[in-house]
């Protein structure tokens, strides 16, 4: 494709012919499906939208406003619309829930009739197992559903799920960030392990609240506290066992602070002093609004 010239980043063109997005399409993938139509590569349709963009997932996470608008002229629709298809909107605190590839999907609403096939936001949200759109259950790449598992904690599971939700799109407010209890629930309880057969690595926190866990987690299955995704199959466990922690309030980090040892209860210790110096913070923030 005709590289733009420098007078285009004043006044961009507009594509001659643009593709509606699905619903729920991610911008890349919106991108993506033009390349295709445009014979060139996505990344090569990307920056003759925005040249200055260093990759199509720093353009699905974050977008600035004159981005946006540059975006809605060449692909010819409105603002709102290109800021629906990114995670502009996201909580900072969410973006480690955000998958880099499309980790889910809903039988149900996923189109099938695209070339390439389309991605929509919701196949990269870590802490999703029903389907933003019509509720259904997500489905794992191999088809696996999050009822096979843990589907005994499905009810807390969704309640889990809302306060990611919630938190995500800045909709509510508790006295703890889930995302981060999720992160705090993936710590391992012992850093190094010293016992024969034992292996203290797999058992994570997650595990004290949900003690079927260990029995079913294979090295593989969890990852870093970094990055708090589960396998689909997994996730009702970490979604009820946040909502068991907000429910339950700081004496439950407290409790699980006490099934850690050495390195790690130092750092779960200090994790908790942070979220309570937030908690006081906040509170004392709204109570300076009452009066
Ligand atoms: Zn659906």
């Amino acid at each position: 494709m005709r590289k733009p010239p420098s007078h285009d980043l004043q006044a961009p063109q507009q594509l001659p012919v643009t593709l509606a997005p699905c619903t729920d399409e991610l911008l890349s993938s919106w991108v993506a499906r033009h390349a295709v139509f445009y014979g060139v590569p996505p990344l090569a349709m990307l920056r003759h939208c925005l040249p200055e963009t260093p990759s199509l997932r720093a353009t699905d996470l974050s977008l600035n406003d004159n981005q946006i608008l540059r975006l809605a002229h060449i692909l010819c629709v409105d603002e709102a619309t290109i800021r629906r298809t990114t995670f502009t909107d996201i909580a900072r605190s969410s973006r480690c829930l955000i998958a880099t590839d499309a980790i889910q999907s809903c039988s149900t609403c996923c189109p099938a009739k695209t070339e390439p096939r389309a991605i929509l936001r919701s196949q990269l949200l870590g802490w999703r197992i029903t389907c933003a759109l019509c509720g259904d259950l997500l489905q794992s790449p191999s088809g696996v559903s999050c009822a096979s598992t843990f589907g005994h904690y499905s009810a807390t599971a969704l309640i889990g799920e809302r306060l990611l939700h919630d938190e995500a799109s800045r909709k509510a407010r508790t006295w703890v960030s889930p995302a981060r209890i999720a992160q705090l629930l993936l710590m391992r309880r012992v850093k190094n392990p010293t016992f024969g057969n034992y292996e203290p690595w797999r058992y994570r926190v997650l595990g004290a609240l949900i003690p079927d866990l260990d029995d079913v987690v294979d090295r593989q299955s969890l990852p870093m506290s970094s990055c708090p995704i589960l396998p689909l199959h997994l996730r009702p466990a970490l979604l009820a066992a946040i909502a068991m922690v907000e429910r339950s309030g700081p004496e439950m980090l407290e409790m699980l602070c006490g099934q850690m040892r050495g390195e790690n209860k130092v750092r779960f210790s200090s994790a908790i002093n942070e979220i309570m110096r937030g908690t006081s913070r906040s509170t004392a923030s709204s109570q300076l609004q009452l009066i």
